[in-house]
Protein backbone atom coordinates (compact mmCIF):
# COMPACT_ATOMS: atom_id res chain seq x y z
CA UNK A 1 0.00 0.00 0.00
CA UNK A 2 1.46 3.60 -0.77
CA UNK A 3 0.76 6.27 1.37
CA UNK A 4 0.57 9.92 -0.55
CA UNK A 5 0.18 12.78 1.71
CA UNK A 6 -1.46 16.02 0.62
CA UNK A 7 0.04 17.84 2.77
CA UNK A 8 3.97 18.11 3.17
CA UNK A 9 5.25 20.42 6.56
CA UNK A 10 8.69 21.21 6.11
CA UNK A 11 10.55 21.55 9.26
CA UNK A 12 14.38 22.74 10.03
CA UNK A 13 15.66 21.71 13.41
CA UNK A 14 18.99 23.05 14.75
CA UNK A 15 18.85 22.22 18.76
CA UNK A 16 15.62 21.86 19.34
CA UNK A 17 15.99 18.73 22.24
CA UNK A 18 13.57 21.12 24.72
CA UNK A 19 10.67 21.83 22.09
CA UNK A 20 10.34 18.56 20.18
CA UNK A 21 7.84 16.62 21.70
CA UNK A 22 5.57 19.77 22.09
CA UNK A 23 6.09 20.19 18.29
CA UNK A 24 5.26 17.00 18.23
CA UNK A 25 1.81 16.66 19.49
CA UNK A 26 0.88 20.18 18.40
CA UNK A 27 1.93 19.66 15.14
CA UNK A 28 0.17 16.04 14.59
CA UNK A 29 -2.64 17.11 16.59
CA UNK A 30 -3.18 20.36 13.77
CA UNK A 31 -2.79 18.06 11.01
CA UNK A 32 -5.11 15.03 12.11
CA UNK A 33 -8.39 17.52 12.40
CA UNK A 34 -7.59 18.88 8.87
CA UNK A 35 -8.08 15.00 8.56
CA UNK A 36 -5.95 15.33 5.07
CA UNK A 37 -3.13 12.66 4.41
CA UNK A 38 0.28 14.74 5.71
CA UNK A 39 3.67 13.98 6.12
CA UNK A 40 6.63 16.06 8.30
CA UNK A 41 9.97 16.35 7.23
CA UNK A 42 12.18 17.43 9.42
CA UNK A 43 15.55 18.42 8.92
CA UNK A 44 17.97 17.86 11.51
CA UNK A 45 20.41 20.89 10.66
CA UNK A 46 23.46 19.83 12.28
CA UNK A 47 22.03 19.83 15.98
CA UNK A 48 24.77 18.82 18.60
CA UNK A 49 21.99 18.39 21.18
CA UNK A 50 19.72 15.47 21.41
CA UNK A 51 17.75 16.28 18.58
CA UNK A 52 19.39 13.76 16.34
CA UNK A 53 17.86 10.64 18.84
CA UNK A 54 14.87 12.36 18.98
CA UNK A 55 13.71 13.25 15.62
CA UNK A 56 14.93 9.18 15.11
CA UNK A 57 12.44 8.12 17.80
CA UNK A 58 9.50 10.37 16.50
CA UNK A 59 10.21 8.36 12.97
CA UNK A 60 9.83 5.52 14.98
CA UNK A 61 6.78 6.31 16.44
CA UNK A 62 4.93 7.59 12.97
CA UNK A 63 7.02 6.05 10.64
CA UNK A 64 4.37 6.30 7.73
CA UNK A 65 4.22 10.10 8.32
CA UNK A 66 7.08 11.49 10.05
CA UNK A 67 10.39 11.44 7.55
CA UNK A 68 14.05 12.99 9.27
CA UNK A 69 16.74 14.32 6.88
CA UNK A 70 19.74 14.25 8.79
CA UNK A 71 22.61 16.86 7.43
CA UNK A 72 25.96 16.14 7.68
CA UNK A 73 26.71 19.39 9.93
CA UNK A 74 25.06 23.16 10.04
CA UNK A 75 24.34 24.30 6.52
CA UNK A 76 21.59 26.80 7.95
CA UNK A 77 18.07 27.17 8.32
CA UNK A 78 17.09 28.07 4.60
CA UNK A 79 19.17 25.11 2.77
CA UNK A 80 17.16 22.88 6.22
CA UNK A 81 14.16 23.88 4.23
CA UNK A 82 15.64 23.36 0.54
CA UNK A 83 16.31 19.53 1.56
CA UNK A 84 12.90 19.07 2.78
CA UNK A 85 11.60 20.68 0.01
CA UNK A 86 14.04 17.92 -2.60
CA UNK A 87 12.38 15.56 -0.35
CA UNK A 88 8.27 16.51 -0.31
CA UNK A 89 5.32 14.15 -1.69
CA UNK A 90 2.56 16.29 -0.98
CA UNK A 91 0.90 18.76 -3.16
CA UNK A 92 0.77 21.58 -0.33
CA UNK A 93 4.06 22.68 1.01
CA UNK A 94 4.26 24.29 4.53
CA UNK A 95 7.01 25.92 6.06
CA UNK A 96 7.48 26.19 10.11
CA UNK A 97 9.74 26.82 12.71
CA UNK A 98 10.28 24.27 15.22
CA UNK A 99 10.46 26.53 17.81
CA UNK A 100 6.67 26.86 18.09
CA UNK A 101 6.90 30.74 17.69
CA UNK A 102 4.28 30.26 14.97
CA UNK A 103 1.82 27.94 16.00
CA UNK A 104 0.97 25.26 14.23
CA UNK A 105 -2.68 25.10 14.95
CA UNK A 106 -2.43 28.29 12.07
CA UNK A 107 -2.27 25.44 9.21
CA UNK A 108 -5.71 24.78 8.63
CA UNK A 109 -5.96 28.84 7.83
CA UNK A 110 -3.15 28.27 5.41
CA UNK A 111 -4.31 25.10 3.61
CA UNK A 112 -7.99 26.97 3.38
CA UNK A 113 -5.82 29.94 0.99
CA UNK A 114 -3.87 27.12 -0.82
CA UNK A 115 -7.31 25.46 -1.73
CA UNK A 116 -9.03 28.64 -2.89
CA UNK A 117 -6.34 28.61 -6.19
CA UNK A 118 -3.41 30.70 -4.34
CA UNK A 119 0.11 29.12 -5.11
CA UNK A 120 1.82 30.84 -2.66
CA UNK A 121 0.40 31.58 1.39
CA UNK A 122 2.75 34.71 2.73
CA UNK A 123 2.17 35.34 6.45
CA UNK A 124 2.46 38.14 9.06
CA UNK A 125 3.02 37.51 12.74
CA UNK A 126 -0.29 39.76 14.14
CA UNK A 127 0.67 40.28 17.93
CA UNK A 128 4.06 39.46 17.57
CA UNK A 129 6.07 38.01 20.54
CA UNK A 130 10.19 38.76 20.48
CA UNK A 131 12.16 40.76 22.15
CA UNK A 132 12.06 44.89 21.84
CA UNK A 133 15.61 44.89 19.69
CA UNK A 134 14.46 42.45 17.44
CA UNK A 135 11.31 44.00 16.61
CA UNK A 136 12.97 47.05 16.06
CA UNK A 137 15.60 45.16 13.65
CA UNK A 138 13.00 43.39 11.91
CA UNK A 139 10.90 46.85 11.62
CA UNK A 140 13.52 48.69 9.98
CA UNK A 141 14.31 45.78 7.57
CA UNK A 142 11.23 44.75 6.52
CA UNK A 143 11.53 48.90 5.53
CA UNK A 144 15.02 49.13 4.01
CA UNK A 145 14.05 45.90 1.95
CA UNK A 146 10.48 47.21 0.73
CA UNK A 147 12.61 50.31 -0.44
CA UNK A 148 15.44 48.28 -2.26
CA UNK A 149 13.68 44.87 -3.70
CA UNK A 150 10.00 46.75 -3.98
CA UNK A 151 8.93 43.69 -6.39
CA UNK A 152 9.20 41.46 -3.06
CA UNK A 153 5.71 42.11 -1.69
CA UNK A 154 5.26 40.99 1.30
CA UNK A 155 4.79 42.62 4.87
CA UNK A 156 6.81 40.42 7.06
CA UNK A 157 9.45 38.66 5.94
CA UNK A 158 10.65 36.86 9.11
CA UNK A 159 7.69 34.55 9.36
CA UNK A 160 8.38 31.21 8.36
CA UNK A 161 4.85 29.74 8.74
CA UNK A 162 3.74 29.81 5.04
CA UNK A 163 2.55 27.96 2.91
CA UNK A 164 3.48 26.74 -1.18
CA UNK A 165 2.18 24.66 -3.92
CA UNK A 166 4.38 21.32 -4.95
CA UNK A 167 4.98 23.38 -8.58
CA UNK A 168 6.68 26.87 -7.15
CA UNK A 169 8.54 24.33 -4.25
CA UNK A 170 10.13 22.06 -7.40
CA UNK A 171 11.01 25.52 -9.02
CA UNK A 172 12.49 26.58 -5.97
CA UNK A 173 14.79 23.42 -5.76
CA UNK A 174 15.48 23.32 -9.79
CA UNK A 175 17.19 27.04 -9.05
CA UNK A 176 20.06 24.94 -6.99
CA UNK A 177 20.93 28.50 -4.88
CA UNK A 178 23.41 28.01 -2.29
CA UNK A 179 22.64 31.65 -0.44
CA UNK A 180 18.71 32.14 -0.74
CA UNK A 181 16.36 33.11 1.20
CA UNK A 182 13.00 30.81 0.48
CA UNK A 183 9.86 33.41 1.19
CA UNK A 184 11.70 35.88 -1.65
CA UNK A 185 12.59 32.89 -4.02
CA UNK A 186 9.01 31.62 -3.97
CA UNK A 187 7.22 34.95 -4.75
CA UNK A 188 9.53 35.22 -7.59
CA UNK A 189 7.65 32.37 -9.37
CA UNK A 190 4.27 33.10 -7.52
CA UNK A 191 1.44 33.73 -9.77
CA UNK A 192 -1.58 34.09 -7.42
CA UNK A 193 0.08 34.73 -4.15
CA UNK A 194 -1.80 35.80 -0.99
CA UNK A 195 -0.91 36.88 2.73
CA UNK A 196 -2.46 36.29 5.82
CA UNK A 197 -2.28 36.65 9.72
CA UNK A 198 -1.51 34.68 11.80
CA UNK A 199 -0.59 34.14 15.63
CA UNK A 200 2.87 34.50 16.96
CA UNK A 201 4.13 33.13 20.48
CA UNK A 202 7.36 33.20 22.17
CA UNK A 203 9.68 30.59 22.06
CA UNK A 204 8.08 27.56 23.87
CA UNK A 205 11.79 26.52 25.15
CA UNK A 206 15.10 26.65 24.24
CA UNK A 207 17.34 29.43 22.55
CA UNK A 208 17.18 31.30 19.13
CA UNK A 209 20.35 29.66 17.30
CA UNK A 210 20.52 33.72 15.75
CA UNK A 211 22.75 36.24 17.07
CA UNK A 212 23.39 40.07 15.68
CA UNK A 213 25.68 38.25 13.53
CA UNK A 214 23.99 35.93 11.93
CA UNK A 215 21.03 37.86 11.57
CA UNK A 216 23.22 40.46 9.56
CA UNK A 217 24.75 37.82 7.70
CA UNK A 218 21.15 36.14 7.07
CA UNK A 219 19.95 40.13 5.61
CA UNK A 220 22.63 40.04 3.49
CA UNK A 221 21.71 36.67 2.02
CA UNK A 222 18.17 38.49 1.20
CA UNK A 223 19.37 41.47 -0.38
CA UNK A 224 21.88 40.54 -2.44
CA UNK A 225 20.12 37.20 -3.28
CA UNK A 226 17.29 39.68 -4.92
CA UNK A 227 19.00 42.77 -5.92
CA UNK A 228 21.72 45.02 -7.17
CA UNK A 229 20.34 48.10 -5.90
CA UNK A 230 23.22 48.72 -3.30
CA UNK A 231 25.61 47.95 -6.39
CA UNK A 232 23.95 51.10 -8.01
CA UNK A 233 24.26 52.95 -4.69
CA UNK A 234 27.46 52.92 -5.10
CA UNK A 235 27.43 53.75 -9.32
CA UNK A 236 25.58 57.03 -7.95
CA UNK A 237 27.75 57.67 -5.41
CA UNK A 238 30.66 57.28 -7.74
CA UNK A 239 29.19 59.44 -9.95
CA UNK A 240 28.61 62.81 -7.67
CA UNK A 241 31.55 62.21 -6.12
CA UNK A 242 33.38 62.59 -9.14
CA UNK A 243 31.25 65.46 -10.72
CA UNK A 244 31.59 67.43 -7.15
CA UNK A 245 35.81 67.00 -7.29
CA UNK A 246 35.69 67.54 -11.00
CA UNK A 247 34.21 71.24 -9.07
CA UNK A 248 36.40 71.13 -6.61
CA UNK A 249 39.48 70.65 -9.16
CA UNK A 250 38.20 73.62 -11.51
CA UNK A 251 37.44 75.69 -7.67
CA UNK A 252 41.59 75.40 -6.41
CA UNK A 253 42.80 75.48 -9.54
CA UNK A 254 40.65 79.12 -10.60
CA UNK A 255 42.07 80.27 -6.40
CA UNK A 256 45.59 78.94 -7.43
CA UNK A 257 45.58 81.51 -10.78
CA UNK A 258 43.55 84.10 -8.34
CA UNK A 259 45.09 83.73 -5.01
CA UNK A 260 48.46 82.20 -5.53
CA UNK A 261 49.59 79.55 -3.69
CA UNK A 262 48.44 78.29 -0.25
CA UNK A 263 48.42 75.74 2.52
CA UNK A 264 45.52 76.38 4.29
CA UNK A 265 42.87 73.38 4.38
CA UNK A 266 45.17 70.59 4.10
CA UNK A 267 43.50 69.12 7.39
CA UNK A 268 39.92 70.07 5.30
CA UNK A 269 41.20 67.78 2.64
CA UNK A 270 42.47 65.09 4.76
CA UNK A 271 38.78 65.06 6.44
CA UNK A 272 37.76 64.80 2.70
CA UNK A 273 40.37 62.02 1.81
CA UNK A 274 39.43 59.95 4.82
CA UNK A 275 35.77 60.15 4.26
CA UNK A 276 35.67 59.14 0.88
CA UNK A 277 38.61 56.01 1.60
CA UNK A 278 35.47 55.14 4.04
CA UNK A 279 33.04 55.00 1.46
CA UNK A 280 35.13 53.57 -0.98
CA UNK A 281 35.60 50.78 1.47
CA UNK A 282 32.36 50.32 2.23
CA UNK A 283 31.35 49.91 -1.55
CA UNK A 284 34.69 47.01 -1.73
CA UNK A 285 32.65 45.90 0.88
CA UNK A 286 29.16 45.57 -0.61
CA UNK A 287 30.75 44.44 -3.86
CA UNK A 288 32.73 41.61 -1.94
CA UNK A 289 29.69 40.45 -0.73
CA UNK A 290 28.58 39.47 -4.43
CA UNK A 291 31.67 38.29 -5.42
CA UNK A 292 31.71 35.82 -2.55
CA UNK A 293 28.09 34.69 -3.67
CA UNK A 294 29.08 34.32 -6.77
CA UNK A 295 32.64 32.28 -6.20
CA UNK A 296 29.94 29.80 -3.80
CA UNK A 297 28.01 29.47 -6.83
CA UNK A 298 31.21 28.52 -9.40
CA UNK A 299 32.79 26.33 -7.09
CA UNK A 300 29.29 24.05 -7.64
CA UNK A 301 30.22 22.60 -3.99
CA UNK A 302 27.19 20.57 -2.92
CA UNK A 303 24.85 23.28 -0.93
CA UNK A 304 24.42 20.58 1.97
CA UNK A 305 25.45 17.14 2.41
CA UNK A 306 22.74 14.52 3.73
CA UNK A 307 24.05 12.01 5.99
CA UNK A 308 20.97 10.28 5.89
CA UNK A 309 17.44 9.84 5.43
CA UNK A 310 14.72 8.26 7.80
CA UNK A 311 11.81 7.49 5.97
CA UNK A 312 9.86 4.94 4.61
CA UNK A 313 9.84 4.02 0.56
CA UNK A 314 7.80 6.15 -1.65
CA UNK A 315 5.54 2.96 -2.43
CA UNK A 316 5.41 0.09 -0.43
CA UNK A 317 4.61 -3.13 -2.20
CA UNK A 318 2.90 -5.65 -0.49
CA UNK A 319 3.84 -9.25 -0.35
CA UNK A 320 1.34 -10.18 -2.78
CA UNK A 321 2.55 -14.07 -3.31
CA UNK A 322 0.35 -15.56 -1.52
CA UNK A 323 2.85 -17.09 0.73
N1 LIG B 1 17.51 26.66 12.35
C1 LIG B 1 18.22 25.79 11.54
N2 LIG B 1 19.55 26.01 11.33
C2 LIG B 1 20.20 27.09 11.85
C3 LIG B 1 19.46 27.99 12.64
C4 LIG B 1 18.12 27.76 12.88
O1 LIG B 1 17.66 24.81 11.04
O2 LIG B 1 21.40 27.21 11.62
C5 LIG B 1 16.08 26.42 12.59
C6 LIG B 1 15.65 26.39 14.05
O3 LIG B 1 15.75 25.10 14.61
C7 LIG B 1 14.21 26.84 13.96
C8 LIG B 1 14.24 27.83 12.79
O4 LIG B 1 15.38 27.49 12.01
O5 LIG B 1 13.36 25.79 13.62
C9 LIG B 1 14.29 29.26 13.25
O6 LIG B 1 15.39 29.43 14.12
P1 LIG B 1 15.31 30.27 15.47
O7 LIG B 1 14.03 30.02 16.16
O8 LIG B 1 16.57 30.01 16.23
O9 LIG B 1 15.33 31.73 14.90
P2 LIG B 1 14.47 33.00 15.32
O10 LIG B 1 13.05 32.56 15.53
O11 LIG B 1 15.11 33.47 16.58
O12 LIG B 1 14.63 33.91 14.16
MG1 LIG C 1 12.30 31.19 16.49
Amino acid sequence: MSYSPYISVVVPVHNEQEVLEELYTRLTQSLDKLDKPYEIILTNDGSTDKSSEMLQALHERRPDQIRVIEFNGNFGQHMAIMAGFEHVRGQIVITMDADLQNPPEEIGKLVAAMEQGHDVVNTYRQDRQDSLWRLKVSKWHNQIREWMIPKLKMKDEGCMLRAYSRYIVDLMVSTGESSTFIPALALMYAANPTEVGVAHAERSAGTSSYNFYKLIRYNFDLITGFSVFPLQVFTMIGVLISMCSFAFVVFLFLRRLIVGPEVQGVFTLFAIMFFLIGIVLFGLGVVGEYVGRIYEEVRKRPRFVIRRVLEKPEVQVLNNTGT
